[in-house]
């Protein structure tokens, strides 16, 4: 029974061992007050910090210096006498306190150092654990400690890291017996991810063992190994914080829920602007797009707050909150359970770290998104054979189950786009289908590279030669193929020919190397257009993949002619079978260093065509007014114009 978690809220409590006061002020029943008047059914507390303080009564860990009474327990206490369900947040990766007095529990990185450069980075993940150390025994105590003691409904383990590799004696001897080579930081992930996987799997087991229901998540990017543990899956998205921006939430929007196994997804953001921000306060416009843009793709609303480490009591934020949730909650008649609708798939089986910062497939999730077009982004943990067309972007190489699950999927008659380097063998010498439109030779020699658009599949674009801002690769047609676009040659290669400066490289000629072939179902194209829509976003690149889509799925689910290229647009379904297009118009702006989104924008008489597949409409209206909107169906298509939407709308086809 997968767990039911509707209106989270997450906090931070962080706390240095310096701070004097901690729970001071702190009255638990005003403060969970606040959660029963925000609708929250779901809040994760620290058990222990990142500074590896314990916030419980502990005969185990160390509890804060300065707190002097069972705040955690208090809190659950009084969450669980207002209905709210409450998760022990345990932080497994850092500590500072425990290091201190264990300096055998501490990772040695590869490069001998104990402490990740302290001046430089003043951040929490200063000095951190080894997985293999007694701490290991030390924090399943603790978790054991706190589902034996408390009535808690989960835990949340943090900061578990792959990245945190160890050399440390006890890491080394296990690696030399299991015949691991320390020297190859391939192998070494291998073993510390192996490591800490097994301490997730292990703390599930202490938990389960005294809480047959303890909901359970580990943060991270092991997300497909943990399934089967991870009650529900949170997305740790801070848009405003650099490391992440406004690209992070979209490519695990449309990736989670794929592997998700009908778990809640929860989409956890910030009233504040970074991590460790007390003072940040985001408008609500800000937070609004966060949470509507997550309901619009199937996630559940968490917003996270950081604790006043006294108990301040922090109205503002509370009233921040709280009228954001009570929207949100207007729309729970149609977006709970509603899954969304999708036709299209972005193939990255590269599940992890990759996933997270690839800008190939950041620039496809925001094209398509521009595009509207209904799509999700997989790994080979999701099926594949809803999909009528897989993207490969740019940097794919087929592995023997990659080429056959595209075989498969090309034998029932799905279409195939590949881009680059996507669709080469593991050693990158060939391509992996033998019916491929081209035939491989090496990395393109030009630079830079142009195309020639021409043809239908170049409506729109200029008859012009046309950068695309990133390489290519040099192929030939491969027989049967159709060339639709070719590559044209600059005059030279932009370089320092060691008398001159060759800096301005205007194109020369039409090549015969192809840009664009196409042959069956499979679209190629030698260009990595994808990596160049996120260096230049050039339009053109857009429309190029629109033609191409369009061509493959003539008749999509959604079209939207007049939305603007910055609007999103998400079809759902509700388990009655009314359908549900989400709309939403704002616009992350560049401001100095930073990217700021504080207003909606407002659309005038939005058209909306939605295919009905055969379904017959009884009415359609905004939600959750009930506003009727007029619709005509014409082959199978219903036609609605809206006319406002003021930075975000729910369209119901009953
Ligand atoms: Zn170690």
């Amino acid at each position: 029974m997968p767990s039911r978690i509707k209106y989270a809220l997450f906090y931070d409590f962080h706390t240095s061992t310096i701070i004097p006061d901690v729970g001071r002020r702190f009255d638990v029943e005003t403060f969970t007050d606040q959660l029963v008047a925000c609708g929250v059914d779901f809040l994760t507390w620290h058990a222990r910090c990142n500074q590896g303080h314990a916030y419980y009564d502990t005969a185990i860990g160390k509890r804060h210096p300065s707190l002097d009474f069972d705040l955690f327990g208090q809190l659950v206490a009084s969450c669980h006498r207002k209905g709210i369900k409450i998760s022990a947040y345990f932080n497994g990766g850092l500590t500072d306190q425990e290091l201190l007095e264990h300096r055998d529990w501490m990772r040695i990185a590869p490069d001998g150092r104990t402490l990740a450069a302290p001046e430089h980075h003043p951040t929490p993940a200063v000095r951190a654990v080894c997985y293999n150390s007694p701490f290991r025994d030390h924090l399943k105590a603790m978790a054991r400690e706190v589902a034996a003691k408390y009535a808690v409904d989960g835990f949340f383990f943090d900061c578990m890291m792959d990245s945190l590799t160890c050399v440390c004696p006890t890491c080394a001897t296990l690696m030399k017996e299991r015949g691991i080579n320390f020297r190859d930081p391939a192998q070494l992930t291998q073993f510390t991810r192996a490591s800490l996987l097994q301490l997730a799997r292990e703390l599930f087991a202490e938990v389960r063992a005294i809480n047959p229901d303890a909901l359970f998540f580990l943060n991270g990017c092991l997300v497909e190994d943990m399934i089967g543990y991870n009650t529900q899956l949170e997305c740790e998205c801070l848009p405003t914080a650099a490391a992440l921006g406004y690209d992070y939430l979209p490519v695990h929007a449309h990736y989670l829920r794929t592997v998700a196994q009908g778990n809640p997804v929860l989409n956890m953001t910030g009233r504040f602007y970074e991590w460790g921000d007390f003072g940040g306060l985001r408008k609500p416009e800000s937070l609004e797009y966060d949470l509507f843009y997550g309901l619009a793709h199937g996630m559940r609303p968490e917003l996270s707050d950081h604790f006043h480490p006294r108990g301040d009591f922090s109205q503002p934020v509370f009233d921040l909150i709280r009228p954001l949730y009570n929207d949100l909650q207007q729309y729970d008649e149609w977006c709970d359970d509603a899954v969304n609708c999708t036709e299209v798939a972005i193939v990255f089986p590269k599940p992890g770290a990759p996933l997270r910062f690839d800008k190939p497939l950041r620039a496809a999730v925001r094209m398509l998104s521009e595009l509207k077009v209904q799509f999700d982004v997989v790994t080979h943990a999701a099926p594949w054979d809803k999909y009528q067309v897989l993207i490969f972007p740019d940097h794919i190489n087929f592995n023997e189950g990659t080429t056959e699950r595209v075989r498969q999927c090309l034998r029932r008659g799905a279409a195939v786009i590949a881009t680059g380097d996507s669709g080469l063998n593991e050693d990158g010498s060939a391509f992996a289908l033998q019916e491929w439109p081209v035939e491989y030779m090496s990395p393109s020699p030009h630079n830079p590279v142009y195309f020639q658009p021409e043809g239908e599949l170049a409506a729109g674009l200029p008859e012009l030669p046309m950068s695309f801002y990133a390489d290519a690769a040099l192929v030939r047609p491969a027989p049967g193929a159709g060339v639709a676009m070719r590559i044209v040659r600059p005059y030279h290669n932009r370089e320092w020919d060691g008398l001159h400066a060759n800096y301005y490289t205007p194109p020369d000629a039409v090549t015969e190397e192809p840009f664009l072939a196409i042959k069956g179902r499979i679209a190629y194209l030698a260009g990595k257009i994808f990596l160049g829509y996120y260096r230049r976003s050039p339009y053109q690149l857009r429309l190029l993949l629109g033609n191409l889509l369009r061509r493959f799925l003539p008749r999509p689910l959604l079209q939207t002619p007049t939305l603007p290229s910055f609007a999103r647009a998400a079809v759902q379904k509700t388990p009655s079978g009314s359908i549900l297009v989400h709309l939403l118009a704002y616009t992350p702006e560049l401001r100095g260093e930073s990217v700021a989104l504080e207003d909606r924008a407002t659309l005038a008489d939005t058209e909306i065509l939605l295919r009905l597949d055969g379904r017959r409409l009884t009415r359609v209206y905004l939600a959750p007014e009930r506003t009727p909107l007029p619709f005509t169906v014409t082959d199978d298509v219903a036609r609605v114009v809206l006319p406002v939407c003021n930075g975000h709308a729910i369209i119901v086809f009953e």
